[in-house]
């Protein structure tokens, strides 16, 4: 087959309505599954596909959707642990820098690009800051040395000259303006993609994945657990079971204490920044190793974000974001951009809690100050619970989870096989290049892009935008559908797309979502 043709989805890895019934009655029958993994966030679905390539039969369920907690809130930054390196956590900096390169590389190439960072330096970046910045994007460089990543893939960090800086971004004020710092990392088109993409290759490997299944109490044997669809309870029988539910994972297991941190981005449209084609490390006034980003998107929006603050009482489904939170954004914003941005410019706002692991005696300290280290906890029971750690480094998460999870049910599994196991949708970028569909596509369904555009050829009507001013198409809806396990049109909106992270966009496109459900 040649590389510039569409083929269809394989049908192993199309996620629907009805297979999701399918699978869900034949469980609920009794059937036993090697692994039960809970949620499917990053982790979730990257333990499913772990285990389910060495060979396990796996059930995976998650209370919502693909994505519906943390995984979808993160800044989008595939990254080589610069920061952990800062604060002198080699190991998780090197194991970051290896998860990053092999996303790159070899998993996921499709959604990963290298995304460009100017550090400004202005007048409040002092000359021995900018001299510690520049010696932790050398340090960082010679990071993805060892972990053997290339230079191809990620750019030397370089000095840029004022002109250069202002060029890379266009609304830095220049009064003052010294120069910048031009690093790279990796960029994801979309976090919610990821986990869409690493769930649907779990189940061409044979997983089940099912979404709407919320897991009411576990056990080292399996599950009570709730269709959310229907009302209706059964248990799911497994020989081992890993719990990945993220900040949620202490309401499942006793004895895991989560420090859960929020984390609130702004969403502003790229024009009111001069569209630009760099992100920036802005550096937060009276801090030395923190920074504000601001991540172009590529879709005519920019995230700016993001904050550490410790978050005390019930987890909610879905984090609000505090006036407080935007103000800080807003301030530190404020300090190098020549364009005011007022807080009538942030047309939308997100945030997350990250799962920290509590291992203070009394719960006190900073959260930014707690170690992104995961962790995995076999309780008296034998349920395996894994928390922590980030979306760069997901599979090694789901590695370590599967291989204890093995160890708990006493199964019999081949070694594990991620590092080499392309994502759905993933190519060599020579292949990636030749496709014949728009560049947009490429980066979010990879190899699959040229069938979601040959939708269009057959009904043009799922070429138009489904909201004027963002660029996904009603046929990117059609397919959520069709193959990415798309249930409602929370799922289209919010998750398979992100449409959403404008409340007025999402209410626009509302009726584009109700109809490719009907219809699709
Ligand atoms: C603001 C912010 C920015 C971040 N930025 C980055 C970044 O740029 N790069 C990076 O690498 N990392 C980043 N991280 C960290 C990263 O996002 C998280 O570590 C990661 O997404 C956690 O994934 P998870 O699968 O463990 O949890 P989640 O994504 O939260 O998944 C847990 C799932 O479990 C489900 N669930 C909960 N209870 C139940 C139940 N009873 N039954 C069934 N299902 C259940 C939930 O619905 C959810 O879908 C960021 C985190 C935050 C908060």
């Amino acid at each position: 087959m040649s590389p510039t043709s569409s083929p269809a989805p394989s049908p192993a890895s199309s996620l629907t309505a009805a297979r999701r019934a399918r699978e869900l009655t034949g469980l609920a029958a009794g059937e036993q599954v090697d692994v039960l993994v809970v949620g499917l966030g990053a982790t979730g679905a990257g333990a499913a596909l772990d285990a389910a390539s060495r060979g396990l039969s796996v059930a995976a369920i998650d209370a919502h959707d693909l994505a519906f907690g943390t995984s979808r809130w993160s800044s989008k930054l595939i990254h080589g642990g610069l920061r952990y390196l800062a604060s002198g956590q080699l190991d998780v900096a090197y194991e970051s820098a290896v998860e990053r390169g092999v996303l790159m590389e070899r998993t996921a190439p499709h959604l990963v690009r290298a995304q460009p960072f100017v550090l400004p330096l202005t007048p409040l970046v002092s000359r021995g800051q900018a001299a510690l910045a520049w010696s932790g994007f050398r340090a960082g460089d010679a990071l993805r040395l060892s972990a053997r990543t290339a230079r191809a893939t990620l750019p030397a960090p370089r000095r840029l000259s004022a002109v250069e800086t202002r060029h890379l971004a266009p609304s830095l004020r220049t009064a003052g303006l010294r120069g910048g710092l031009l690093s790279w990392d990796g960029q994801l088109a979309d976090d919610a993609r990821l986990v869409t993409a690493i769930a649907r290759t779990a189940a061409a490997h044979g997983a089940r994945v099912l979404t709407r299944v919320r897991a009411l109490s576990l056990s080292g044997s399996g599950a009570l657990v709730r269709d959310e669809l229907t009302g209706e309870e059964h248990t799911i029988r497994a020989r081992a079971v890993v719990n990945a539910s993220g900040v949620w994972a202490g309401g499942l297991v006793d004895g895991v204490r989560l420090r859960p941190s929020r984390g609130t981005h702004l969403v502003l449209r790229c024009e009111g920044l001069g569209g630009p084609p760099a992100g920036l490390h802005i550096p937060v006034p009276g801090e030395s190793n923190r920074f504000v980003l601001v991540l172009p998107q590529g879709d005519g929006r920019v995230y700016v974000g993001l904050t550490d603050e410790p978050v005390d009482g019930a987890v909610p489904d879905v984090p609000e974001v505090p006036e407080t939170d935007i103000g800080f954004l807003l301030d530190v914003l404020g300090t190098a951009l020549d364009v005011p941005v007022h807080r009538d410019d942030v047309v939308g706002a997100f945030a997350g809690l990250r799962p920290l692991l509590d291992t203070s005696a009394d719960g006190s300290g900073r959260t930014a100050d707690i170690s992104r280290k995961h962790a995995v906890l076999t309780s008296a029971e034998g349920v395996v619970t894994v928390v922590g750690g980030k979306l760069t480094t997901y599979r090694r998460m789901a590695q370590d989870a599967v291989d204890a999870a093995v160890t708990a049910g006493g199964l019999g599994a081949g070694p594990c096989r991620t590092t080499s196991l392309p994502l759905v949708g993933a190519a060599a970028p020579h292949v990636l290049t030749g496709l014949r569909a728009p560049r947009r596509l490429v980066q979010r369904y990879g190899t699959e892009a040229p069938a979601v555009h040959a939708l269009g050829a057959k009904d043009p009507a799922l070429r138009e935008p489904v909201v004027a001013g963002h660029p996904v198409t009603r046929a990117e809806l059609v397919w959520a559908v069709r193959h990415e396990g798309a249930l409602d049109a929370g799922d289209l909106l919010d998750r398979r797309t992100r449409v959403g992270l404008v409340p007025a966009d999402r209410e626009a496109a509302l009726k584009a979502a109700e109809e490719a459900l009907s219809g699709a």
